[in-house]
């Protein structure tokens, strides 16, 4: 499975750190950490062999035994343009070096200002020229709510406290966040301690709803396009429009939640210019560092940011910071990642890269009787498994899971949502090796389910 490292890529590390350091670390993993969405008591098994990762380089990674793997998942999304790359990891030695970190609060710094600069001016005409940086895809949403709820309160619209987000909704695992969400499986054990919601599955729906019509809702968040938790469940064309449209009429807020859409995903810089929306905040993470470190920045327009204007004793002071915000070496890495979409003409890459993945899907979808629906935008993939009549699988028998178990000894590293396996590839993989992640998906469907009774 080897690639052409070239230039671009720092070169993968060792090669296997010995049987015997490798399973120590396994062994160490399994005694001591706690891995998220992971049941424990299967994780930690002895005959479970926990995959202990050590190098990556471009779309390979490779674990500690030294076995090389072709990154299916960018690194739960949010790797764009491989990993090792060059200029980001310069400019992280860079920015390490000469200052780690300092609080933004009471501070500013010079990677901050050129980032926010950058940042403001990738939508034509600067519409959302604050940015509010924060530390990953939840607090990015938890800025966006508290900005808005403020705005409300001190400036005339108090009885405006609701927020609406849509069915199957995932917008990250903070409580507040977690208020947001629409997947039972991650948020129904947490319902007790939510805020409340109004929960909608239409744009119609919307409209119609009484708290919406008495005008106490104070901003609608969405994923745009795309729901990723929610096996990439795609939203009809024109309906992102439509609610940009909705909700302008009421003036109330649209939140955009691009943590994973967001920096090329999708074909476009931003999912929203797909329908040349543009929100009143927008939400930003996974890819903003490249996927290099932990940063998120969540842009706002001149009036929502004017709203918090006023004397210091007058308190319309937005009170919401972390320890880590605009964290120096991310916001180093950000600037190097976005640098490269100028240089490289990053979204011409992806929409080409994406087309070719559409035919190695449709290939995939009409030679394997156990893969279903198909859903795809940009370099975000969703393969459904289900019985060749179409009916879902009995969720027990967990296919999606034992699908990606299976691929990951095909050499494909990649997660399953239930039955969907997940397939969202750095902007980096060649065309050998996206076959070779599709092929792999094959030959782990037809091993799973193939000799299963019809
Ligand atoms: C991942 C994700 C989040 C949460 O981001 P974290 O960095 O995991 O907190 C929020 N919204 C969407 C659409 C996501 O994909």
């Amino acid at each position: 499975m080897s690639q052409k490292l070239g230039e671009k890529f720092f070169p993968l590390g060792v090669s296997g750190l010995g049987g015997g350091e490798a399973r120590r670390l396994a062994e160490l993993d399994q005694a001591y950490c706690w891995h998220p969405f992971t049941p424990m008591q299967e994780w930690c098994q002895p005959e479970n062999e926990p995959l202990i990762l050590h190098s990556a380089s471009g779309a390979v990674v490779r674990d500690v035994y030294g076995r090389e793997y072709l990154d299916g998942n960018s690194s739960i999304w949010t790797n764009l343009h491989g990993h090792g790359r060059r200029e980001i990891v310069e400019a992280v030695c860079e920015q390490a070096r000469r200052m780690a970190h300092v609080s933004f609060l009471g501070a500013g710094h010079d990677k901050a200002s050129l980032l926010a600069e950058k940042l403001t001016g990738l939508l034509p005409g600067r519409p959302l020229p604050r940015v509010f940086f924060s530390d990953d895809g939840s607090t990015s949403i938890e800025v966006a709510l508290k900005m808005a709820a403020q705005f409300w309160q001190q400036n005339g619209k108090p009885e405006r406290t609701l927020f609406a987000v849509f069915d199957g909704a995932y917008h990250g695992d903070t409580a507040g966040a977690s208020s947001l969400g629409g997947v039972a499986l991650f948020h129904a054990r947490f319902a007790a301690w939510h805020f409340p919601v109004l929960r909608v599955r239409s744009v119609e729906e919307l409209e119609a709803s009484p708290e919406w019509q008495e005008g106490k809702v104070a901003a609608v968040v969405i994923e745009p396009l795309i729901q990723g938790v929610n096996r990439m469940a795609l939203w009809p064309q024109g309906m992102l429009r439509e609610l940009r449209r909705v909700c302008d009429e009421a003036d109330v807020f649209l939140i955009l939640d691009e943590v994973l859409t967001g920096f090329g995903r999708t074909g476009e810089m931003f999912a929203c210019q797909h329908e040349g929306v543009v929100p009143d905040i927008l939400c930003l993470a996974k890819g903003l560092t490249g996927g290099v470190t932990p940063l998120a920045a969540t842009l706002t327009t001149e009036r929502i940011f004017e709203g918090f204007w006023g004397a210091w004793h007058e308190g319309r002071t937005l009170f919401y910071g972390h320890s880590f915000t605009a964290h120096a070496i991310g916001c180093a890495a950000a600037l190097a990642n976005l640098a490269i979409f100028e240089k490289e003409n990053t979204l011409e890459t992806v929409r080409e890269k994406a087309a070719l993945l559409a035919r190695l899907l449709a290939d995939l979808k009409s030679g394997c009787p156990w893969v279903g629906a198909v859903r795809q935008l940009g370099l975000l993939a969703g393969i459904d498994l289900a019985h060749p009549s179409g009916a879902p699988l009995p969720p027990l028998e967990r296919a999606g899971f034992r699908v990606c178990a299976s691929a990951r000894r095909h050499g494909l590293l990649t997660r399953n949502i239930s039955d969907t396996i997940v397939l969202i590839p750095p902007y980096c993989t060649t065309r050998e090796q996206l076959e070779a992640m599709v092929g792999a998906i094959r030959r782990a469907v037809g091993e799973v389910l193939g000799g299963r009774e019809i």
